[in-house]
């Protein structure tokens, strides 16, 4: 008896990891490698959850007519340019289906989002990963540079995960004048709320100005909605409508939809949650470049720890003090940035490991 026969390009399929969770105790741990939020829904949110369960027995309303009219308005768009997903890791993989399939190119900056591979090769394109530059910062004039005529899409992550660095304004400008507007570009936003750079692009003007810019947005972040599965993009009126059209059918539940409306009507509540996170993040920045570790700028809701070779020994150090965060081998720790008490935990267990013997 032989099993079923797989596709025969299974091995090209890098395996996603999720974040590890947090450590047995005794005492407090923390999970701090998702880069979710610390804190549960608002109350407000919560309710309408449950008054949305109350029509779980009946498909949601797969436009999303009362969410995607919000954040039209929001972004100033007309409502044709709104593209919900099941997570804004969906909007991705709509996008990337949507202009790119077996022999076209999907440029971006490595390291950057680990779902980035596998949604390009889920897709049967090719991935095309332009090194980061000094810092952990995209290198915008190589990734305009990677383009050629096979290549359909060019993605930046601002701030980008891991390294939590940002592009300029004048940056995405200069990108968006150098690839030819045949060929999409898309600016992955999943955490510009927590962006307190002066210079950070400014979506909605270049929305307004580009005709090949998609911008990604999610509510898995700062919204604090990473269980209810739901994001967003803006994209140009013919493409938005391809993208649904590689949509799941009824991915985005009512239950999702009623959350991120609720969310939207409380966003000044919110917005004082993403200032504490923001308060707590620039603080562990300056404790643990003050313990001599290279931390590049960190403008998300999570802090690059670029430690090379220690980042074995870091990553242990941090789980034997309660802590998971997440690792990349040989190049650094990614920590996400939570309540004060994980703050104080991590300053802790990271001066343990800054005065480690190596090894
Ligand atoms: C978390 C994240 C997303 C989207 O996550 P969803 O939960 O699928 O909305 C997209 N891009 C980046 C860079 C992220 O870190």
């Amino acid at each position: 008896m032989s099993a079923p026969r797989l596709r025969g390009d299974l091995d090209r399929f890098p395996v996603y990891r999720p974040g590890r969770p947090a450590p047995a105790g005794p005492g407090r741990t923390y999970k701090l490698s998702s880069n979710e939020s610390p804190l549960g829904p608002l109350p407000s949110v919560r309710d309408a959850i449950a008054e949305a369960a109350s029509r779980a027995h009946l498909y949601p309303d797969w436009t999303a007519a009362a969410l995607v009219a919000t954040l039209a308005e929001r972004h100033g768009v007309e409502e044709g340019r709104v593209v919900v997903g099941s997570g804004s890791s969906e909007v991705l993989s709509q996008l990337i289906r949507a202009v790119a399939g077996p022999g076209d190119e999907v440029v971006y900056a490595w390291r950057s989002f680990e779902a980035y591979p596998s949604l390009v090769v889920a897709a049967g394109a090719t991935p095309v990963q332009v090194p980061l530059a000094q810092g952990g910062r995209h290198d915008m004039p190589a990734l305009a540079a990677a383009v050629t005529p096979a290549t359909r899409l060019v993605m930046v992550c601002s701030p980008n995960n891991p390294t939590g660095t940002t592009v300029t304004h004048e940056e995405m400008v200069a990108l968006l004048e150098a690839v030819p507007t045949d060929v999409a570009v898309l600016l992955d936003e999943a955490y510009c709320e927590f962006d307190r750079s002066e210079d950070g692009p400014r979506a909605d003007a270049l929305l307004a100005a580009y005709p090949h810019l998609v911008v990604a947005r999610t509510f898995s972040k700062a919204w604090g909605l990473a269980g209810m599965r739901i994001g967003y993009g803006v994209a140009p009126l013919g493409l938005a409508a391809a993208m649904r059209r590689m949509a799941i059918a009824f991915g985005v539940t009512g239950l999702a939809q009623a959350a991120a409306l609720a969310s939207l009507e409380a966003e000044g509540e919110l917005a004082e949650r993403v200032a504490d996170v923001v308060a707590q993040r620039d603080r562990l920045v300056a404790a643990l470049r003050g313990q001599g570790w290279d931390v590049p700028d960190a403008q998300g809701n999570f802090v690059w720890v670029a430690a090379g070779d220690s980042t074995d020994a870091l990553g242990r150090v941090l789980y034997d003090n309660g802590i998971s965060a997440r690792e990349f081998e040989g190049e650094g720790v990614r920590i996400t940035v939570g309540s004060s008490d994980a703050t104080d935990a991590v300053i802790a267990a990271c001066a343990l490991a800054a005065t480690a013997p190596a090894g």
